[in-house]
């Protein structure tokens, strides 16, 4: 009786693979259908336990390869098979796995499939009518989803059958109406069987019994013909039925042993057994699935625990790096406030110690030029006496004394010099001049002012300079006749009855500028190689002999940073004994249109013989003596006052030609009496006559009105040139 309604799910079966055929198209997976398509022969030819195996074998791929349409056929075929061996739960539950299947991959055909099974085992295995109508309803509504006609002949004649078997002809009657209407153009063979069969139930129901006779015995004739046994049996287990109510009892027995005798034939007792150890295995299957699911979701699970745990200790190896940057940030940042407070100090420190030195500085060199000043004035008056002494009595010009005293004042000036020059080099208070001068002259001058040096120690002079040298050169010539003035004397101070030699040769030309090498060897005592670097340094002074030693130990460390500010360097060569040799070159500006210009301005005419009226303001009593007998020797006319205000008021009444202004006066100093006389228009030379430095003073002079600077003690010569070109200049102006 069952296996009439599966025949008609089985062929659904094969019906929904050959789609799945069409849409993979993969060589295993057509493997894989093909197998499955095995599974459904066997069961069509009631070989359940081949069939059984072999859906189970394809279920097991079809789950590893993930193909959710075969896995839903093959849940589908077990299901069926279950269904034979009248398991009918276990076919239940494998329809449902189906189902699921097929709604995950959205096949209706499956959905179909699985929904008419259901509704076949409900009704006709279970009886469970009301459970199993709605399933058929469902599988009604997948296949017009599909638009499948013959999907939905089969349905209806399966939902009329149940209601027939229910003894519900009313709602059973339009599923076999719909069976009669359709059969012909939807309907084949294979459920002509039932077609006919339910035919023969309603009219057995209507009490035709001819009509039904007719319809069970065309079902079971043609049942007999297509070995539709299952069928067959159903069909005569219905007109057993018929006879047996129209009181044909011996034929309904005939038809009722064909039923049994059909229905042993099918289900041969051993087929069952190998076919339920197939079921076993297929149960076994699923528990070792259902195993596996379970041990994959703890081995899930243990992985997710160890992550887990690999996580927290990620997290607690991070929070403690955070911690541990947190902790350096903090302490760098305390340790930075830390050493920022105490650069701050040390800064502040620093800053104080620098004002104190600046301050230092400045009292120092405040202290100096004051002594300078304050030592030259009387220095003034001392080398002016001894000049006058020697003029005014010539039988004292050999006096000893008087040598002594004027060797001892100029001794006392160049050192008060010395020390002022080294103090404005340290200072950075030097800043060379550009003046034009011709080099060979100026050596010349040098070696006249050292001559008395030179006859002292018997020492012959030779002067070599090379005819590559430029007529004039530009550049500072004071601190160029310092250099070699210094280097000469030493030379001549250190030897005796020898030669002292003074080259000068153009090295190399650059442009405008001449790279001149001065070489200025003698043949004296020589410097011992251990004092050769010491000898450079301030107030060193080696192998001295106490008794007739001229010098202050500055001389070279003046050199040396002079030349420094000509970006050049002294070399030094000596032998003991044999001599000393100074070389160093001096970049010089030789422009022959710079120089000529130049020299075009300094011009002076010093063969006037006009008497110049000149106004000495100076409140030194001795310089005041001095300057006027130093000026009165070379004819000029003199009036001396003691102050700026004196010298105002004679400037209201006297014109002169030139004015001698000292700076250091008590009441009005000389700035200030320069710039009162300027104020009245008073145009005349003024020359400041100052112990000061000239640098020092130089801007405010400049400034105040003054013309030039000459320092006290001067050279004569140079006080009568400036004033010379000053005067010649103002008259040529007027
Ligand atoms: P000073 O002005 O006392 O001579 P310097 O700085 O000019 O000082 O010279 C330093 C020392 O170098 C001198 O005391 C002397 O011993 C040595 N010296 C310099 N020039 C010569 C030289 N040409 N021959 C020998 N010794 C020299």
């Amino acid at each position: 009786m069952l296996r009439n309604r599966i025949v008609l799910a089985f062929f659904l079966v094969i019906f929904s693979l050959c789609n799945l055929i069409a849409s993979n198209k993969a060589a295993a997976q057509k493997a894989l259908i093909n197998q499955s398509k095995e599974a459904n022969s066997y069961f069509r030819d009631n070989n359940f336990e081949k069939s059984l195996l072999l859906a189970r074998e394809v279920l097991k791929k079809a789950l590893q390869t993930k193909n959710n349409e075969l896995v839903a056929a093959s849940y589908n075929l077990i299901g069926c098979n279950y269904n034979e061996f009248s398991e009918f739960d276990k076919a239940i539950e494998y329809f449902n796995k189906s189902l699921h299947y097929a709604k995950i991959v959205a096949n209706d055909t499956l959905q179909f499939k699985a929904f008419n099974n259901l509704g076949n085992v409900y009704c006709f295995s279970k009886k469970n009518y009301n459970k199993g109508i709605p399933f058929f309803k469902k599988a009604i509504f997948y296949c017009k989803k599909i638009n499948n006609k013959n999907y939905q002949l089969f349905v209806s004649i399966n939902m009329a059958w149940a209601y027939f078997e229910n003894s519900d002809f009313e709602h059973g009657l339009p599923f076999l109406k719909y069976a009669n209407a359709n059969f012909v153009e939807n309907g084949n063979e294979s459920i002509c069987t039932v077609f006919e069969m339910i035919n023969g139930m309603y009219f057995n129901h209507l009490g035709n019994f001819k009509k039904a006779s007719e319809h069970l015995q065309k079902s079971i004739k043609h049942g007999y013909i297509h070995n539709d046994l299952d069928d067959v049996s159903d069909a005569h287990n219905e007109y057993s039925k018929l006879l047996f109510k129209y009181g044909h009892y011996k034929e309904a027995y005939i038809h009722l042993k064909k039923y049994d005798d059909l229905i042993n034939s099918i289900y041969e007792e051993n087929k069952i057994i190998k076919a339920s150890v197939a079921g076993l295995n297929v149960e076994l299957d699923e528990y070792k699935r259902e195993l596996t699911k379970f041990e994959l979701i703890k081995e899930a699970q243990k992985q997710n625990l160890i992550k887990s745990k690999i996580i927290v200790v990620l997290f607690i190896i991070v929070f403690c790096i955070l911690l541990i940057l947190i902790y350096t940030l903090v302490r760098n940042n305390s340790y930075k406030r830390k050493i920022n407070t105490e650069l701050t100090i040390a800064n502040n420190d620093l800053l104080i110690a620098k004002e104190k030195a600046e301050v230092a500085s400045q009292m120092k060199s405040q202290f100096v030029s004051t002594i300078s000043h304050e030592l030259r004035t009387p220095l003034y008056g001392v080398i002016g006496i001894t000049n006058m002494l020697v003029d005014e009595y010539k039988y004292l010009a050999k006096s000893p004394h008087l040598t002594s005293l004027k060797f001892s004042a100029r001794y006392l000036l160049s050192l008060i010099n010395d020390i002022l020059q080294i103090n404005k080099i340290e200072e950075n208070r030097i800043v060379l001049e550009h003046m034009t001068f011709n080099i060979s002259d100026e050596i010349e001058l040098i070696i006249q002012s050292l001559s008395f040096l030179a006859q002292n120690n018997r020492n012959r002079v030779e002067i070599d300079i090379h005819s590559n040298l430029p007529e004039y050169v530009i550049g500072d010539k004071l601190r160029f006749s310092q250099i070699i003035m210094n280097i000469v004397s030493n030379a001549l101070k250190f030897t005796k009855n020898g030669n002292v030699k003074i080259s000068a040769v153009v090295e190399k030309k650059e442009g405008n500028i001449c790279y001149i090498q001065f070489k200025i060897s003698d043949t004296g005592v020589g410097i011992d190689v251990k004092d050769q670097l010491k000898i450079f340094d301030k107030f060193v002074q080696v192998g001295r002999n106490d008794t007739d030693y001229q010098g202050t130990g500055l001389g070279l460390s003046i050199v040396k940073r002079l030349l420094e500010l000509f970006n050049s360097e002294v070399h030094l060569e000596s032998v003991i004994g044999q001599g000393t040799t100074f070389t160093f070159t001096i970049p010089f500006e030789s422009d022959l249109q710079k120089t000529n210009a130049i020299i075009n301005n300094i011009n002076v005419d010093l063969s006037t013989s006009h008497i110049f009226k000149v106004l000495i303001v100076e409140d030194n009593k001795i310089n005041q003596m001095v300057t006027r007998k130093l000026m009165e020797k070379n004819h000029f006319k003199c009036h001396v006052v003691e102050d700026g205000f004196q010298a105002l008021s004679v400037l209201e009444k006297e014109t002169f030609d030139i004015i001698l202004m000292d700076i250091n006066m008590p009441l009005m100093n000389g700035f200030e009496t320069t710039r009162l006389i300027r104020s009245q228009q008073i145009e005349t030379p003024i020359v400041a006559l100052t112990a000061f430095d000239k640098e020092e003073i130089a801007e405010e002079a400049l400034a105040a009105g003054l013309d030039d600077i000459i320092i006290k003690p001067f050279d004569q010569s140079k006080l009568f040139k400036v004033i010379h070109s000053l005067v010649s200049n103002s008259q040529s102006v007027s």
